[in-house]
């Protein structure tokens, strides 16, 4: 049978070794780094993916030295004693044929302690502590540790490391002259601020030898004012290879830029065009392989980009999160059945950022491998029973399928004509089309467990007789908050503005600032139908695709007029956006105020009538004129079914929203349901 993705899946081979196939896991920190038995925990995580099919895996990041931790006490890998720990991660990977690569990470000026380091004492504006600069022996220290660093890797086990180049930690801040002011021979001229990335790359070459996968993240655009202008990014890529490296992997962005690089928002590919310029940029100046990065998340587009040459491989990260088994699935053209990553970050930055363990939103077992009883298989029931899951929202799919899974007869409820609940609404919000996937996956799901689907049923209790036991995950309703003339035609509920049921006028107040206020004026802003999602992308948010325009890739952006003036309204005086996500709440809160979006605290709503929306502020009333108003103002948990079932003396377990509105989010919603299953 012919290969599905014939590029995707061809072996890479790389002189000394070669690889199973042209797929990177690209490194994360999963926490599971920080916890008890933390080994045993990434020896099952990163087994799993390599089950998976995964060619070439890239570990999260290890400190070669205590200056170059995030934090301190992260992982640290400087001797034997350490590296004989790593030995159980690597020994649970190869014999699935997979390779792995540790990453040596120095965080430079992003280090959360005291005193940093970094080439020049430049505060980075995401670290309150400014780092001190290295002198001369500290640089040829931390040089040495990485070699040793790298000794050690290669002692336990692993097949090479990835030495960290990007993403403005320590040896992109050496490179950038935004960070570099130095004028000794480590800084000034392009030679000598790549010096000590290089020199790094030598001494680790020196200390492994040649039969060792030496892969260097490069930072292919900075996206920061001043950072690397294009030639030098060409030059780098060059000298890369001449200092030993294997391989070289993109990077995109650093951590303090002001430019969504992963988020949803973020178009699909948006950034293989310049791996594709650099590739055309050296010309078969360099051999080794140049790896794609950055929203790659289907093996269609991971193909189609390898098959026109924009890049010899591809990484991604966390689609591994989402569905360890992705290359096999692609492998048997099983595509349909993939759970895609759809670039949340919910449950993965979002909980690094906070310091708690990694998971994933669309898939709650990932990070959690170890615990699972049968090996990477979900335990069969005791008992199998009859159970009716009423509602196909987030919850009910979850519920659904992990009970199908587990051998239970299952019946599944909903009285909408698809399955997906509120993902229904949020896959039509311009920057979210991706939640669409996640409702593919669970139709595929469904399909396979063989889950008995009834549609466009809306279930009262009595139907619901003969199963022995009922999940209730109905969801929510909307909330509607008693201000006067709430009843005025001007007035519509977000369901029926997304649904296309009700139009809005030129002038919109949105109440409410929440998760769903904020996707509301995001769908009221957006002008970009029918054009080319990559190029909007790049032009909103000023990204000189040319790269000539200024050091850093940066351009000056270019906002669409605007298709009508919004002013989005909460209570609370606190900062509107205040309590959206930490890794994506900022790109969101900028973008619309890019777009001029009022966004205002503090309002007390005093009515609606044909003048628009009456407000007072601090005890100033002003009228804000507009022609329709958008209630977006939380939700309270849809219940109708418990009496009924109770006085009927039938069991029931309420999940999602259903059982708690408050703070309802998906990641919870998946996520109980998902464990209510495994332990019914
Ligand atoms: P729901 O998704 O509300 O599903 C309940 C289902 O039950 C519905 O399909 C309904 O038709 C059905 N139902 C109700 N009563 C009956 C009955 N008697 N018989 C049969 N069927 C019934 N969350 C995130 O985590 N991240 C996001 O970025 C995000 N964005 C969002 C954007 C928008 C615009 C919206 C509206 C929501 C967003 N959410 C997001 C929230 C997320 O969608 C919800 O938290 C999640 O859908 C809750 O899942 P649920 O299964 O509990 O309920
Ligand atoms: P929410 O985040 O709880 O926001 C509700 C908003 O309504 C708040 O701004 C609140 O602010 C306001 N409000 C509450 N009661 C009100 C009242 N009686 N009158 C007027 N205003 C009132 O809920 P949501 O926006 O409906 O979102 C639902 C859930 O979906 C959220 O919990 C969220 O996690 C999830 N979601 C997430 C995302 C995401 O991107 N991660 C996107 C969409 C939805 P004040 O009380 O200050 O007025
Ligand atoms: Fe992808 Fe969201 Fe899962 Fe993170 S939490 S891996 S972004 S789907």
């Amino acid at each position: 049978m012919s290969s599905p993705y014939p590029h995707l899946l061809a072996p890479l081979d790389l002189g000394f070794t070669t690889l199973k196939n042209r797929v990177l896991m690209g490194s994360m920190h999963t926490g599971l780094e920080d916890i008890p038995n933390g080994y045993d925990a990434m020896a099952a995580f990163y087994a799993a993916r390599a089950k998976g099919g995964v060619g070439l895996i890239v570990t999260g990041g290890f400190a070669p030295n205590t200056d170059s931790m995030i934090m301190p006490g992260d992982g640290l890998l400087d001797n034997e004693t350490t590296a004989a720990r790593h030995r159980v991660i690597t020994e649970a990977v190869h014999p699935y044929g997979a390779k792995i690569c540790l990453q040596i990470l120095h965080t430079g000026r992003y280090a959360y302690v005291k005193q940093p380091v970094a080439p020049s004492a430049l505060k980075a504006p995401i670290n309150p502590a400014t780092p001190r600069a290295m002198s001369e022996d500290d640089i040829r220290r931390t040089i040495a540790d990485y070699a040793q660093c790298a000794a050690m890797a290669q002692f336990a086990g692993y097949d090479g490391v990835e030495v960290m180049g990007s993403e403005g930690y320590l040896i992109n801040e050496f490179l950038s002259p935004v960070t570099n002011h130095r004028d000794d021979q480590w800084g000034g001229s392009f030679e000598n601020r790549a010096r000590f990335g290089l020199e790094v790359l030598r001494a680790v070459r020196e200390r492994v030898g040649p039969n060792f996968i030496i892969i260097f993240r490069l930072s292919l655009i900075d996206l920061v004012d001043g950072g690397l202008a294009w030639d030098e990014v060409v030059q780098m890529a060059k000298a890369v290879e001449q200092a030993g490296a294997t391989i070289i992997n993109s990077g995109v962005g650093w951590h303090e830029a002001r430019i969504p690089t992963i988020a949803t928002m973020v178009p699909r590919g948006a950034f293989t065009a310049f791996t594709r310029r650099l590739k055309d940029a050296l010309q078969g100046a360099v051999k080794i392989p140049l790896i794609a990065s950055n929203r790659i998340n289907d093996p269609q587009l991971a193909e189609d980009l390898l098959a026109r040459g924009d890049a010899d491989m591809v990484s991604m990260a966390r689609p591994f999160l989402a569905d360890a088994e992705f290359v096999n699935k692609a492998a048997a053209g099983r595509a349909d059945a993939i759970n895609t990553c759809i670039a949340c970050n919910q449950a993965c930055l979002d909980h690094i950022f906070s310091r708690k363990l990694c998971s994933c939103l669309v898939n709650p077992y990932a990070c959690r491998e170890a615990q699972i009883a049968a090996q990477f298989a979900v335990p069969p029931a005791p008992t199998f029973r009859k159970v009716a899951v009423v509602g196909a929202g987030p919850a009910g799919l979850a519920a659904a399928t992990t009970l199908a899974e587990r051998g239970h007869k299952v019946t599944l409820f909903d009285a909408a004509s698809d399955v997906g609940g509120q993902f229904n609404l949020a896959r039509r919000i311009p920057g979210k089309e991706e939640f669409g996937e996640t409702l593919r996956y669970f139709r595929t799901r469904l399909k396979e467990l063989k889950v008995d689907v009834q549609l466009g049923q809306r279930v009262a209790a009595e139907a619901l007789k003969g199963y022995d036991h009922v999940v209730i995950a109905t969801g929510i309703v909307p909330r509607t908050p008693a201000i006067p003339g709430i009843e005025h035609a001007k007035v519509t509920t977000y369901i029926d503005l997304i649904e296309g049921r009700k139009q809005a006028g030129k002038r919109v107040a949105v109440v409410g600032a929440g998760g769903i206020g904020f996707d509301v004026a995001e769908l009221l802003t957006h002008a970009h139908d029918g054009a080319d999602p990559i190029a909007s992308y790049h032009k909103e948010w000023g990204i000189d695709t040319t790269y000539t325009e200024n050091r850093g890739g940066l351009a000056k952006p270019e906002m669409p007029a605007p298709v009508r003036e919004v002013f989005l309204l909460q209570r609370k005086t606190s900062k509107v956006g205040d309590g959206l996500a930490k890794t994506t709440g900022w790109a969101r809160r900028l973008l619309l105020q890019k777009r001029g979006v009022h966004m205002m605290g503090g309002c007390d709503y005093l009515k609606i009538d044909d003048a628009g929306l009456h407000i007072a502020i601090e005890g100033k009333p002003r009228v804000i004129e507009v022609d329709t108003v958008v209630i977006c103002a939380g939700q309270e948990p849809r219940r109708e079914l418990v009496a009924g079932l109770e006085a009927a003396g039938l069991p029931y377990t309420l999940v999602g929203g259903a059982d708690v509105a408050a703070e309802l989010d998906a990641k919870r919603a998946i996520a109980q349901a998902t464990e209510f299953a495994l332990a019914f």
